[in-house]
């Protein structure tokens, strides 16, 4: 079997590496390497462009906030002078 630190070539039997000492009788831990990240990152990214992109255009879909809507004045009479 191959040490799972240095990749030297090990007997099957063997308990530690011969060449770095490593402990052959515990299984390798799962390191993600460059191309894991990248590829999390990537789909992370495009997650949240898109989620913004559709809640943008949801945003936009809706109608203005109260408080800046034209309001016809025939609707508000009690907010006329006089
Ligand atoms: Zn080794």
């Amino acid at each position: 079997m191959k040490c799972p630190n240095c990749t030297a070539e090990n007997k099957d039997t063997a308990k530690g590496c011969k060449k770095c000492g490593r402990d052959l009788t515990i299984p390798p831990a799962w390191f993600p390497d460059f191309k894991w990240h990248a590829r999390t990152l990537g789909i992370l990214y495009v997650v949240i462009t898109v989620f913004y992109f559709g809640v943008s255009f949801a945003l936009r879909k809706l109608p203005k906030p109260y408080q800046f809507r034209r309001v016809p004045a025939e609707l508000t009479p009690w907010l006329k002078k006089g």
